[in-house]
Protein backbone atom coordinates (compact mmCIF):
# COMPACT_ATOMS: atom_id res chain seq x y z
CA UNK A 1 0.00 0.00 0.00
CA UNK A 2 1.45 3.34 -1.01
CA UNK A 3 1.71 6.28 1.37
CA UNK A 4 -1.11 8.15 -0.31
CA UNK A 5 -3.52 5.26 0.19
CA UNK A 6 -2.54 5.06 3.86
CA UNK A 7 -3.25 8.75 4.35
CA UNK A 8 -6.77 8.29 2.98
CA UNK A 9 -7.82 5.95 5.79
CA UNK A 10 -9.25 6.90 9.18
CA UNK A 11 -6.67 6.23 11.95
CA UNK A 12 -6.83 2.82 13.67
CA UNK A 13 -9.61 2.65 16.21
CA UNK A 14 -11.59 5.56 14.74
CA UNK A 15 -14.55 5.48 12.42
CA UNK A 16 -16.51 7.69 10.09
CA UNK A 17 -20.22 8.21 10.59
CA UNK A 18 -21.77 8.91 7.23
CA UNK A 19 -25.26 9.32 5.88
CA UNK A 20 -27.67 7.54 6.33
CA UNK A 21 -26.26 6.19 9.66
CA UNK A 22 -25.47 9.78 10.66
CA UNK A 23 -29.21 10.50 10.55
CA UNK A 24 -29.58 8.14 13.47
CA UNK A 25 -26.88 9.99 15.41
CA UNK A 26 -28.52 13.32 14.72
CA UNK A 27 -31.84 11.97 15.89
CA UNK A 28 -30.33 10.37 19.01
CA UNK A 29 -28.59 13.57 20.11
CA UNK A 30 -31.76 15.60 19.41
CA UNK A 31 -33.89 13.18 21.45
CA UNK A 32 -31.43 13.42 24.34
CA UNK A 33 -31.37 17.22 24.15
CA UNK A 34 -35.17 17.43 24.25
CA UNK A 35 -35.40 15.17 27.29
CA UNK A 36 -32.66 16.75 29.39
CA UNK A 37 -33.60 20.31 28.47
CA UNK A 38 -37.14 19.51 29.60
CA UNK A 39 -35.54 18.77 33.00
CA UNK A 40 -33.68 22.09 33.17
CA UNK A 41 -30.27 21.13 31.74
CA UNK A 42 -28.42 23.48 29.38
CA UNK A 43 -25.78 22.59 26.78
CA UNK A 44 -22.10 23.03 27.76
CA UNK A 45 -19.44 22.98 25.05
CA UNK A 46 -15.88 22.81 26.34
CA UNK A 47 -12.61 22.38 24.39
CA UNK A 48 -11.62 18.96 23.11
CA UNK A 49 -8.26 19.31 24.89
CA UNK A 50 -7.41 20.56 28.36
CA UNK A 51 -4.38 21.09 30.57
CA UNK A 52 -3.30 17.54 31.35
CA UNK A 53 -3.63 18.23 35.08
CA UNK A 54 -7.42 18.52 34.74
CA UNK A 55 -7.47 14.76 34.12
CA UNK A 56 -4.50 13.71 36.24
CA UNK A 57 -5.92 15.36 39.35
CA UNK A 58 -9.52 14.49 38.66
CA UNK A 59 -9.43 10.93 37.40
CA UNK A 60 -6.30 9.84 39.28
CA UNK A 61 -2.80 9.13 38.01
CA UNK A 62 -2.94 5.42 38.80
CA UNK A 63 -6.10 4.81 36.76
CA UNK A 64 -5.75 3.01 33.43
CA UNK A 65 -7.40 5.93 31.66
CA UNK A 66 -4.71 8.42 32.74
CA UNK A 67 -1.79 6.00 33.07
CA UNK A 68 -2.18 4.03 29.85
CA UNK A 69 -4.89 5.39 27.58
CA UNK A 70 -4.77 9.18 27.50
CA UNK A 71 -3.69 11.08 24.38
CA UNK A 72 -1.16 13.50 25.88
CA UNK A 73 0.82 15.96 23.85
CA UNK A 74 2.87 19.12 24.10
CA UNK A 75 1.71 22.01 21.96
CA UNK A 76 4.02 24.36 20.09
CA UNK A 77 4.16 26.60 23.15
CA UNK A 78 5.36 23.75 25.37
CA UNK A 79 2.05 23.31 27.24
CA UNK A 80 1.19 19.81 28.50
CA UNK A 81 -2.25 19.03 27.11
CA UNK A 82 -4.47 15.99 26.72
CA UNK A 83 -7.42 15.11 24.50
CA UNK A 84 -10.40 14.59 26.76
CA UNK A 85 -10.70 10.91 27.77
CA UNK A 86 -14.12 11.48 29.38
CA UNK A 87 -16.73 14.18 29.79
CA UNK A 88 -16.93 15.10 33.46
CA UNK A 89 -13.60 16.70 34.39
CA UNK A 90 -13.76 19.35 31.59
CA UNK A 91 -17.29 20.41 32.59
CA UNK A 92 -16.17 20.70 36.21
CA UNK A 93 -13.13 22.74 35.11
CA UNK A 94 -15.49 25.09 33.24
CA UNK A 95 -17.66 25.37 36.33
CA UNK A 96 -14.68 26.40 38.45
CA UNK A 97 -13.58 28.94 35.86
CA UNK A 98 -16.97 30.61 35.31
CA UNK A 99 -18.69 30.00 38.65
CA UNK A 100 -22.27 29.92 37.34
CA UNK A 101 -24.94 30.08 40.08
CA UNK A 102 -25.73 26.68 41.59
CA UNK A 103 -27.48 24.41 41.06
CA UNK A 104 -25.82 24.29 37.65
CA UNK A 105 -27.28 21.67 35.34
CA UNK A 106 -25.31 21.00 32.17
CA UNK A 107 -25.49 18.45 29.36
CA UNK A 108 -22.92 17.68 26.72
CA UNK A 109 -22.24 15.70 23.57
CA UNK A 110 -18.55 15.19 22.86
CA UNK A 111 -15.95 12.91 21.37
CA UNK A 112 -13.72 11.21 23.95
CA UNK A 113 -10.27 9.80 23.24
CA UNK A 114 -8.60 6.73 24.69
CA UNK A 115 -5.68 4.77 23.35
CA UNK A 116 -7.22 1.31 23.70
CA UNK A 117 -6.94 -1.88 21.69
CA UNK A 118 -9.53 -1.33 18.96
CA UNK A 119 -12.42 -3.79 19.02
CA UNK A 120 -16.12 -3.87 18.34
CA UNK A 121 -17.88 -1.17 20.35
CA UNK A 122 -14.58 0.24 21.62
CA UNK A 123 -12.92 3.07 19.76
CA UNK A 124 -9.96 5.39 20.24
CA UNK A 125 -12.35 8.21 19.45
CA UNK A 126 -15.80 7.44 20.75
CA UNK A 127 -18.68 9.76 21.49
CA UNK A 128 -20.50 10.51 24.69
CA UNK A 129 -23.72 12.11 25.78
CA UNK A 130 -23.95 13.13 29.40
CA UNK A 131 -25.21 15.41 32.13
CA UNK A 132 -23.52 17.00 35.16
CA UNK A 133 -25.13 18.84 38.07
CA UNK A 134 -23.05 20.95 40.43
CA UNK A 135 -24.01 22.29 43.84
CA UNK A 136 -26.59 19.84 45.23
CA UNK A 137 -26.13 17.07 47.81
CA UNK A 138 -29.82 16.12 47.99
CA UNK A 139 -30.28 12.39 47.27
CA UNK A 140 -33.40 13.21 45.25
CA UNK A 141 -31.07 14.71 42.63
CA UNK A 142 -29.32 11.32 42.36
CA UNK A 143 -32.76 9.85 41.66
CA UNK A 144 -33.42 12.49 39.00
CA UNK A 145 -30.10 11.87 37.26
CA UNK A 146 -30.37 8.07 37.29
CA UNK A 147 -33.99 8.10 36.14
CA UNK A 148 -33.18 10.56 33.31
CA UNK A 149 -30.78 7.99 31.84
CA UNK A 150 -33.26 5.16 32.41
CA UNK A 151 -36.08 7.08 30.70
CA UNK A 152 -33.85 8.05 27.80
CA UNK A 153 -32.92 4.40 27.14
CA UNK A 154 -36.58 3.36 27.31
CA UNK A 155 -37.62 6.17 24.97
CA UNK A 156 -35.37 4.61 22.31
CA UNK A 157 -37.25 1.35 22.69
CA UNK A 158 -34.60 -0.44 24.77
CA UNK A 159 -35.93 -2.92 27.31
CA UNK A 160 -33.09 -5.42 27.84
CA UNK A 161 -30.79 -3.57 30.19
CA UNK A 162 -29.92 -3.65 33.89
CA UNK A 163 -29.12 -0.86 36.31
CA UNK A 164 -26.51 -1.65 38.95
CA UNK A 165 -26.22 0.63 41.97
CA UNK A 166 -23.67 1.03 44.75
CA UNK A 167 -22.39 3.56 47.23
CA UNK A 168 -18.72 4.54 47.38
CA UNK A 169 -19.15 6.15 50.80
CA UNK A 170 -17.35 9.38 51.56
CA UNK A 171 -14.24 10.70 53.35
CA UNK A 172 -15.77 9.76 56.70
CA UNK A 173 -16.52 6.10 56.11
CA UNK A 174 -14.44 5.01 53.12
CA UNK A 175 -10.98 5.16 54.77
CA UNK A 176 -12.07 2.71 57.50
CA UNK A 177 -13.57 0.40 54.90
CA UNK A 178 -10.43 0.54 52.76
CA UNK A 179 -8.38 -0.60 55.77
CA UNK A 180 -10.74 -3.52 56.35
CA UNK A 181 -10.66 -4.39 52.64
CA UNK A 182 -6.86 -4.08 52.44
CA UNK A 183 -6.45 -6.35 55.43
CA UNK A 184 -8.72 -8.93 53.80
CA UNK A 185 -6.87 -8.70 50.47
CA UNK A 186 -3.44 -8.85 52.13
CA UNK A 187 -4.46 -12.13 53.73
CA UNK A 188 -5.41 -13.49 50.30
CA UNK A 189 -2.67 -11.75 48.31
CA UNK A 190 -1.39 -14.99 46.73
CA UNK A 191 -4.83 -15.78 45.37
CA UNK A 192 -5.21 -12.45 43.49
CA UNK A 193 -4.42 -11.95 39.80
CA UNK A 194 -0.75 -11.15 39.03
CA UNK A 195 -1.45 -7.43 38.43
CA UNK A 196 -3.24 -6.89 41.72
CA UNK A 197 -0.88 -9.05 43.75
CA UNK A 198 1.75 -6.42 42.89
CA UNK A 199 -0.18 -3.15 43.25
CA UNK A 200 -2.69 -3.92 45.93
CA UNK A 201 -1.86 -0.87 48.05
CA UNK A 202 -2.32 1.73 45.30
CA UNK A 203 -6.06 1.17 45.16
CA UNK A 204 -7.55 -1.92 46.80
CA UNK A 205 -11.00 -1.10 45.34
CA UNK A 206 -9.73 -2.01 41.87
CA UNK A 207 -9.56 -5.69 42.91
CA UNK A 208 -13.33 -5.64 43.35
CA UNK A 209 -14.09 -4.79 39.73
CA UNK A 210 -11.15 -6.77 38.30
CA UNK A 211 -12.50 -9.07 35.58
CA UNK A 212 -9.90 -11.81 36.08
CA UNK A 213 -11.07 -15.09 37.53
CA UNK A 214 -8.52 -15.11 40.41
CA UNK A 215 -9.63 -11.71 41.72
CA UNK A 216 -13.33 -12.44 41.25
CA UNK A 217 -13.07 -15.70 43.17
CA UNK A 218 -10.93 -14.25 45.94
CA UNK A 219 -13.12 -11.20 46.51
CA UNK A 220 -16.34 -13.23 46.82
CA UNK A 221 -15.92 -13.17 50.57
CA UNK A 222 -14.55 -9.59 50.74
CA UNK A 223 -16.28 -7.07 53.01
CA UNK A 224 -18.84 -4.83 51.25
CA UNK A 225 -18.66 -1.04 51.40
CA UNK A 226 -22.45 -0.78 51.89
CA UNK A 227 -22.04 -2.58 55.22
CA UNK A 228 -19.49 0.02 56.38
CA UNK A 229 -21.26 3.28 55.47
CA UNK A 230 -21.52 6.07 58.02
CA UNK A 231 -25.03 7.18 59.01
CA UNK A 232 -25.31 10.12 56.54
CA UNK A 233 -24.11 7.91 53.64
CA UNK A 234 -26.50 5.14 54.68
CA UNK A 235 -29.45 7.56 54.81
CA UNK A 236 -28.43 9.04 51.44
CA UNK A 237 -28.39 5.60 49.86
CA UNK A 238 -31.73 4.65 51.42
CA UNK A 239 -33.31 7.82 50.02
CA UNK A 240 -31.90 7.07 46.54
CA UNK A 241 -33.27 3.52 46.63
CA UNK A 242 -36.66 4.72 47.85
CA UNK A 243 -36.79 7.34 45.10
CA UNK A 244 -35.94 4.88 42.33
CA UNK A 245 -38.62 2.52 43.61
CA UNK A 246 -41.17 5.36 43.74
CA UNK A 247 -40.40 6.27 40.12
CA UNK A 248 -40.48 2.66 38.99
CA UNK A 249 -36.81 2.49 37.98
CA UNK A 250 -35.65 -1.11 38.46
CA UNK A 251 -32.14 -1.58 39.87
CA UNK A 252 -30.03 -4.07 41.73
CA UNK A 253 -27.14 -3.68 44.15
CA UNK A 254 -23.67 -4.50 42.96
CA UNK A 255 -21.01 -4.21 45.63
CA UNK A 256 -18.34 -4.70 42.94
CA UNK A 257 -19.40 -1.54 41.16
CA UNK A 258 -16.58 0.86 42.10
CA UNK A 259 -15.98 2.44 38.69
CA UNK A 260 -12.51 3.39 37.53
CA UNK A 261 -12.12 7.00 38.62
CA UNK A 262 -10.95 8.32 41.96
CA UNK A 263 -13.47 11.13 42.13
CA UNK A 264 -16.60 9.14 42.89
CA UNK A 265 -18.34 9.42 46.27
CA UNK A 266 -21.61 7.89 47.47
CA UNK A 267 -23.96 6.95 44.59
CA UNK A 268 -22.41 5.12 41.64
CA UNK A 269 -24.42 3.41 38.93
CA UNK A 270 -24.00 1.60 35.66
CA UNK A 271 -26.39 0.52 32.93
CA UNK A 272 -25.55 -2.61 30.96
CA UNK A 273 -27.32 -4.08 27.98
CA UNK A 274 -28.28 -7.72 28.41
CA UNK A 275 -28.54 -7.96 24.62
CA UNK A 276 -24.76 -7.44 24.20
CA UNK A 277 -21.85 -9.75 25.10
CA UNK A 278 -20.82 -9.16 28.69
CA UNK A 279 -17.31 -7.82 28.03
CA UNK A 280 -18.69 -4.88 26.02
CA UNK A 281 -22.15 -4.31 27.43
CA UNK A 282 -21.82 -1.06 29.42
CA UNK A 283 -24.10 1.53 27.82
CA UNK A 284 -23.81 4.28 30.40
CA UNK A 285 -22.96 5.08 33.96
CA UNK A 286 -21.92 7.69 36.41
CA UNK A 287 -22.11 8.78 39.97
CA UNK A 288 -21.67 11.40 42.59
CA UNK A 289 -18.34 13.22 42.86
CA UNK A 290 -18.61 15.49 45.87
CA UNK A 291 -14.85 16.12 46.04
CA UNK A 292 -13.95 16.61 42.37
CA UNK A 293 -14.45 20.41 42.30
CA UNK A 294 -12.03 20.75 45.23
CA UNK A 295 -9.56 18.32 43.65
CA UNK A 296 -9.47 20.60 40.61
CA UNK A 297 -8.92 23.71 42.72
CA UNK A 298 -12.48 25.02 43.18
CA UNK A 299 -14.57 25.65 46.30
CA UNK A 300 -16.16 22.60 47.99
CA UNK A 301 -19.11 21.81 45.69
CA UNK A 302 -20.96 18.52 45.36
CA UNK A 303 -21.68 17.08 41.93
CA UNK A 304 -23.22 14.16 40.10
CA UNK A 305 -23.54 13.08 36.49
CA UNK A 306 -23.54 10.30 33.94
CA UNK A 307 -22.03 9.56 30.55
CA UNK A 308 -23.50 7.43 27.78
CA UNK A 309 -21.40 5.97 24.94
CA UNK A 310 -23.21 6.64 21.68
CA UNK A 311 -21.56 3.83 19.66
CA UNK A 312 -22.25 1.23 22.34
CA UNK A 313 -25.79 2.46 22.82
CA UNK A 314 -26.52 2.09 19.10
CA UNK A 315 -25.05 -1.43 19.17
CA UNK A 316 -27.48 -2.23 21.99
CA UNK A 317 -30.33 -0.79 19.90
CA UNK A 318 -29.27 -2.99 16.97
CA UNK A 319 -29.05 -6.03 19.22
CA UNK A 320 -32.62 -5.41 20.37
CA UNK A 321 -33.78 -4.42 16.89
CA UNK A 322 -35.03 -1.02 18.07
CA UNK A 323 -34.49 2.64 17.14
CA UNK A 324 -34.28 2.33 13.39
CA UNK A 325 -34.14 5.86 12.04
CA UNK A 326 -34.97 6.35 8.39
CA UNK A 327 -33.56 9.50 6.85
CA UNK A 328 -36.34 12.01 6.17
CA UNK A 329 -37.33 11.66 2.52
CA UNK A 330 -37.24 14.57 0.13
CA UNK A 331 -40.62 16.10 -0.59
CA UNK A 332 -39.79 16.86 -4.19
CA UNK A 333 -37.12 16.40 -6.84
CA UNK A 334 -37.09 18.90 -9.66
CA UNK A 335 -36.46 17.54 -13.16
CA UNK A 336 -35.77 20.34 -15.61
CA UNK A 337 -34.86 19.67 -19.23
CA UNK A 338 -35.67 23.21 -20.33
CA UNK A 339 -32.46 24.98 -19.42
CA UNK A 340 -32.31 24.70 -15.61
CA UNK A 341 -33.68 28.11 -14.66
CA UNK A 342 -36.95 26.61 -13.40
CA UNK A 343 -35.07 24.05 -11.34
CA UNK A 344 -32.91 26.80 -9.85
CA UNK A 345 -35.86 29.01 -8.91
CA UNK A 346 -38.33 26.30 -7.92
CA UNK A 347 -36.00 24.44 -5.51
CA UNK A 348 -35.21 27.78 -3.82
CA UNK A 349 -38.95 28.50 -3.52
CA UNK A 350 -39.75 25.04 -2.13
CA UNK A 351 -36.92 25.21 0.43
CA UNK A 352 -37.96 28.71 1.51
CA UNK A 353 -41.43 27.27 2.15
CA UNK A 354 -39.88 24.66 4.51
CA UNK A 355 -40.07 21.74 2.09
CA UNK A 356 -37.22 19.34 1.33
CA UNK A 357 -36.24 19.66 -2.27
CA UNK A 358 -33.35 18.69 -4.49
CA UNK A 359 -32.68 18.78 -8.23
CA UNK A 360 -30.46 17.47 -10.99
CA UNK A 361 -27.60 19.54 -12.38
CA UNK A 362 -25.64 19.76 -15.62
CA UNK A 363 -28.59 19.52 -18.00
CA UNK A 364 -28.81 15.74 -18.11
CA UNK A 365 -31.45 13.89 -20.14
CA UNK A 366 -35.04 13.43 -18.92
CA UNK A 367 -34.44 9.71 -18.44
CA UNK A 368 -31.29 10.26 -16.38
CA UNK A 369 -32.90 12.99 -14.24
CA UNK A 370 -35.96 10.82 -13.55
CA UNK A 371 -33.66 8.02 -12.47
CA UNK A 372 -31.95 10.38 -10.00
CA UNK A 373 -35.37 11.54 -8.79
CA UNK A 374 -36.35 7.95 -8.11
CA UNK A 375 -33.08 7.13 -6.35
CA UNK A 376 -33.37 10.23 -4.16
CA UNK A 377 -36.39 8.76 -2.37
CA UNK A 378 -38.41 11.90 -3.09
CA UNK A 379 -42.19 11.62 -2.91
CA UNK A 380 -42.84 13.52 -6.14
CA UNK A 381 -40.95 14.64 -9.21
CA UNK A 382 -41.67 18.12 -10.53
CA UNK A 383 -41.08 17.93 -14.25
CA UNK A 384 -40.35 20.88 -16.54
CA UNK A 385 -39.97 19.91 -20.18
CA UNK A 386 -40.54 21.87 -23.40
CA UNK A 387 -44.37 21.45 -23.20
CA UNK A 388 -44.44 22.76 -19.63
CA UNK A 389 -42.36 25.79 -20.57
CA UNK A 390 -44.75 26.64 -23.40
CA UNK A 391 -47.81 26.15 -21.18
CA UNK A 392 -46.22 27.81 -18.11
CA UNK A 393 -46.99 24.71 -16.04
CA UNK A 394 -45.19 22.08 -13.95
CA UNK A 395 -46.04 18.35 -14.08
CA UNK A 396 -46.10 16.70 -10.68
CA UNK A 397 -45.57 12.94 -10.78
CA UNK A 398 -45.96 10.62 -7.79
CA UNK A 399 -42.81 8.54 -7.45
CA UNK A 400 -44.28 6.23 -4.82
CA UNK A 401 -47.49 4.21 -5.14
CA UNK A 402 -49.84 5.16 -7.98
CA UNK A 403 -47.36 7.10 -10.09
CA UNK A 404 -50.14 9.42 -11.28
CA UNK A 405 -49.23 12.72 -12.84
CA UNK A 406 -51.00 16.05 -13.01
CA UNK A 407 -50.38 19.47 -14.41
CA UNK A 408 -50.07 22.45 -12.06
CA UNK A 409 -49.75 26.15 -12.61
CA UNK A 410 -46.52 27.53 -11.21
CA UNK A 411 -48.29 29.26 -8.30
CA UNK A 412 -49.93 26.00 -7.17
CA UNK A 413 -46.70 23.99 -6.86
CA UNK A 414 -45.71 24.69 -3.24
CA UNK A 415 -49.18 23.95 -1.86
CA UNK A 416 -49.58 20.85 -4.00
CA UNK A 417 -46.26 19.42 -2.79
CA UNK A 418 -47.19 20.22 0.80
CA UNK A 419 -50.52 18.39 0.34
CA UNK A 420 -48.70 15.21 -0.68
CA UNK A 421 -46.88 15.38 2.67
CA UNK A 422 -50.18 15.34 4.53
CA UNK A 423 -51.55 12.47 2.43
CA UNK A 424 -48.72 10.37 3.77
CA UNK A 425 -49.02 11.05 7.46
ZN1 LIG B 1 -7.13 -8.49 39.53
ZN1 LIG C 1 -19.99 8.07 54.78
Amino acid sequence: MGDETMAARAPAGTHDVLWPESTRWESLVAAFAVQVEAAGYGLAHTPIFEDVRVFKRGIGEDSDVVGKEMYEFEDRGGRALALRPEGTAPVVRAFIQHRPPVPWKAWYVTPAFRYERPQRGRYRQHHQLGVEVLGITDADLDVEVVSLADRFFRSLGLASFDLALNSMGDDVCRPGYLETLSAFLAEHRDELCPEHRGRLEANPLRCLDCKREECRRTTLGAPHLVDHLCEPCRLHLARVCGGLEALGVPYSFDHRLVRGFDYYTRTTFEFSSTALASAQNGIGGGGRYDRLVEMLGGPPTPGIGFGIGIERLLLACDAEGVYPVAPAALDAYVVDVAGGEWARDLTAELRAAGLRADRAFEGRSMKSQLKSADRSGARVALIIGPDEVVGGTVSMRRLRGTGDQRSLSRSEVVDAVRDTREDQS
